[in-house]
């Protein structure tokens, strides 16, 4: 299974990206965690790329995508699960050009949605646990401003492409997690099928009621 995920930040694709990874035993590559580990390592490329991390602004693009062409070159034959990647239209169609070479396009382009205020108020309680340093009122500001003009367009395109899938995502953490793994069997029966059989998108997030009222 080959998935990337577009979700505003706080929308839980760390915590998501955990569970894909474990399900279907594949690398979960979260690019701000590799960003974050260089900075507190103090390498080169962590002193390059900090002060992007701490006002929220994306990192050049050139050292998102030789990040992640290492990690899908390592993960080369089987899938993988992208969070944090792409965050433009450019990463979009250049991420999509690198997995052409190496023959692992993605199956699946999985929207984590919620609403921008619920967002604001998870990664504020965030900040009181965490202290991540960009998790403070402005920076988080500039963060999902950056997500709605430039990440949120994408999913178009992937929609276009017939691999997007969106889900619920301002439930609770352990039903966004039974949705997305339900989502992503139906996909991977349909990319086993005939390679002929027509692809929707799959949009779950008017089952909400149904799928919470079991728990
Ligand atoms: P969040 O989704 O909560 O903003 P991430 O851990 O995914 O958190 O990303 C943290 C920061 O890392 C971003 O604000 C940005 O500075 C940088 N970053 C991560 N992925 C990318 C990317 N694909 N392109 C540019 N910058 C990125």
């Amino acid at each position: 299974m080959k998935v990337l995920m577009v979700a505003p930040p706080g929308a839980g694709k760390g915590t998501q990206g955990v569970v894909i990874a474990s399900h279907f035993d594949i690398p979960h590559v979260a690019t701000g965690e590799l960003l974050r580990d260089h900075v507190e390592r103090g390498t080169e490329l962590g002193r390059a790329v900090g002060k992007f991390l701490d006002h929220g602004e994306l990192v050049p693009d050139e050292v998102v995508l030789e990040m992640v062409r290492g990690a899908l070159e390592a993960a080369k034959g089987g899938g993988y699960v992208l969070d944090g990647v792409p965050r433009t239209m450019k990463q979009a169609r250049a991420l999509h050009e690198i997995a052409v070479e190496l023959d692992m396009t993605a199956d699946v382009a999985l929207h984590l949605q919620v609403e921008a205020a619920e967002v604001v108020r998870r990664l504020l309680t965030r900040a009181a646990v965490q202290g991540r340093s960009d998790d403070t009122e402005e920076v988080i500001r500039r963060r999902l401003e950056l997500y709605y003009d430039v990440t949120h367009p994408i999913l178009k395109w992937y929609g276009e492409r017939g691999i997007l899938v969106s889900v619920d995502a301002g439930r609770p953490a352990d039903l966004v997690g039974r949705h997305i793994l339900t989502a992503l069997e139906v996909m991977r029966q349909m990319i086993g099928g005939s390679p002929d059989m027509p692809r929707r998108t799959i949009d779950l997030t008017g089952l909400g009621a149904a799928f919470g009222a079991s728990v």
